[in-house]
């Protein structure tokens, strides 16, 4: 073997056995052998709302006024609103960052855009279940949300039937389990002529079979109910189970404090995690057709 032949299968050897490759192997070590700090200081807090007719007995629904101070109120006390699409993909810059959802797809849903959302030039993001879009009068009518896809907002899946979609479903009814997900993401696909790939559990409920199968369908990220923030560093996230929060009328006073108190810091101080029921989401008539098969 000629000595520089020799001499160069030695250096590919002591880089093959040293586990570097030859090519820019000094750029690619510092980050394996000293891992990059966590970085708790880039991230956005999502909020759900539901409906907007005003009732005050109804602990998820508020005015349009009341929305309105709302969102004077997180602006005064520091915070800004981001996109969902940003949040997820890690555009996230500093700690005062929120995300305005909003699930189900009532028909409040299109004035609180136009009167509220819009002139603070918010773009909540949209979690919608098709079963009751275009069919039930209580909730948007299928031009009225592609005119929110015209205006920029996103929309996600929400199941199809807005059913419990849990290990125990998946069990009693495979096909009812995946029609809310997999038909649901098609459907709302139809719905607004762009990718859904967002999902949120209906009623906030997932098991692991959820999540393993919502990423099986090709959602990229689903939302769950649960404290937390998600980061710029993908690192502290589980793409299955972003934490959101719903905004509630009796938990108004403790989530605003819980964002005054996080403001800025790192070591962040836990909200109570929220129970959620199906009378939390369907309160009132108004909100639900009542209908769990509505074709
Ligand atoms: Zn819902």
């Amino acid at each position: 073997m000629p000595r520089a032949r020799a001499f160069a299968l030695a250096i590919i050897l002591i880089f093959a056995l040293s586990g570097r490759s030859a090519g820019g192997a000094a750029s690619a070590l510092p980050s394996a052998e000293v891992p990059k700090p966590f970085d708790l200081a880039d991230r956005a807090f999502i909020l759900c709302w539901h409906s907007f007719l005003g009732k005050k007995e109804l602990n998820t629904d508020f005015s349009l006024d009341e929305l309105a101070a709302q969102l004077d109120a997180l602006k005064s006390l520091g915070y800004r609103f981001i996109d969902l699409e940003d949040a997820l993909f890690g555009r996230i810059e500093g700690s005062r960052n929120l995300v305005a959802t909003i699930d189900d797809g009532h028909r409040t849903i299109a004035p609180a855009y136009e009167r509220v959302f819009a002139s603070r030039g918010i773009r909540p993001a949209l979690l919608v279940y098709p079963a009751v879009i275009g069919e039930s009068p209580y909730f948007l009518k299928t031009e009225q949300l592609q005119g929110l896809v015209d205006s920029g907002l996103a929309v996600g899946s929400h199941g199809f039937y807005h059913l419990f979609v849990t290990e125990k479903l998946y069990k009693s009814d495979r096909p009812a389990f995946e029609k809310e997900i997999f038909k649901a993401k098609t459907s709302v696909e139809a719905l607004t002529g762009l990718p859904s790939y967002f999902y949120a559990y209906p009623f906030g409920a997932f098991d692991q079979i959820t999540k393993t199968e919502v990423e099986r369908a090709g959602y990229e990220f689903a939302l769950a109910v649960k404290p937390g923030f998600v980061y710029a560093d993908e690192r502290l996230n589980d793409r299955y189970e972003i934490p959101r929060t719903v905004v509630l009328r009796d938990g108004w006073g403790a989530l605003t404090a819980f964002l005054a108190r996080n403001l800025g810091t790192l070591s962040v101080v836990g909200p109570e995690p929220q129970t959620w029921t199906e009378s939390d989401e369907f309160p009132a008539p108004e909100l639900w057709t009542g209908e769990t098969k509505v074709r």
